[in-house]
């Protein structure tokens, strides 16, 4: 959906999710910013996510959709996962390829849920982290952090969201992620703190 004449920040990310959440996030903030996907520009250029960090793994992400977006403008990426503790803070940065390098959220889920099979309640402690990597007008770069701590079910539960979701219990709930839904997950999520240093960020500069 168009915004109008809102600036448009393009979203080095194949992943509609992201562009939905990030979407709606913009338009509640009324920061006049319109998140736009990489498909606009003929899609996400392929990048290779092996620098072992979320901050190199956004930042290459960044520059690949750069490389081919209009002169002058404003790209931001998303490099996330979720961290447990009783995997040493792993799955992490390689979330996306957990269950292998094809990038499969239902592989990747049951992996979780096998992996974490008999861990004790006190032992299932785990957060959602999110890295957001702008590269503005000017080619300047800006890093925007946010995280949610949580613990993870024995089974998946709930049908919104993606990745992760059904397993994810955020701090001071009952229920998974994929149970609350988008509104609660856009008060509470990693994403949501990170925008909402971005959108900081962004208000202040104009
Ligand atoms: P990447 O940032 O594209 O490398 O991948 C992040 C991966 O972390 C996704 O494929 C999901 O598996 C997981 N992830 C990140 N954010 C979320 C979220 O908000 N909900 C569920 N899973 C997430």
């Amino acid at each position: 959906m168009s915004t109008g004449n809102a600036a448009r920040i393009y979203l080095a990310s194949g992943n509609a999710h992201k562009v939905a959440e990030m979407g709606a996030l913009a338009v509640r903030d009324g920061l006049g910013v319109e998140i736009v996907s990489a498909k606009v520009l003929g899609g996400m250029p392929p990048v290779v996510e092996d620098t072992g960090t979320f901050l190199g793994n956004a930042r290459k992400k960044a520059r690949a959709l750069w490389e081919i977006a209009p002169p002058g403008s404003v790209v931001l990426a998303d490099d996330s996962g979720v961290c447990v503790d009783y995997l040493d803070g792993g799955p992490g940065v390689e979330s996306a390829y957990f269950a292998g390098p094809q990038g499969d959220a239902a592989a990747n889920l049951r992996k979780l849920v096998e992996v974490m099979r008999g861990v004790p309640a006190e032992r299932r402690g785990a957060k959602f982290y999110c890295l957001l990597f702008l590269i503005d007008e000017t080619g300047a770069e800006q890093v925007f952090e946010g995280e949610c701590g949580g613990r993870l079910l024995d089974e998946p539960r709930g049908g919104a969201g993606f990745g992760y979701d059904p397993l994810f219990v955020p701090e001071g709930y009952e229920q998974s992620y994929a149970e609350l839904g988008d509104e609660v997950k856009a008060r509470l999520s990693h994403r949501a703190k990170a925008w909402a240093a971005l959108s900081a960020w962004w208000r202040g500069r104009s």
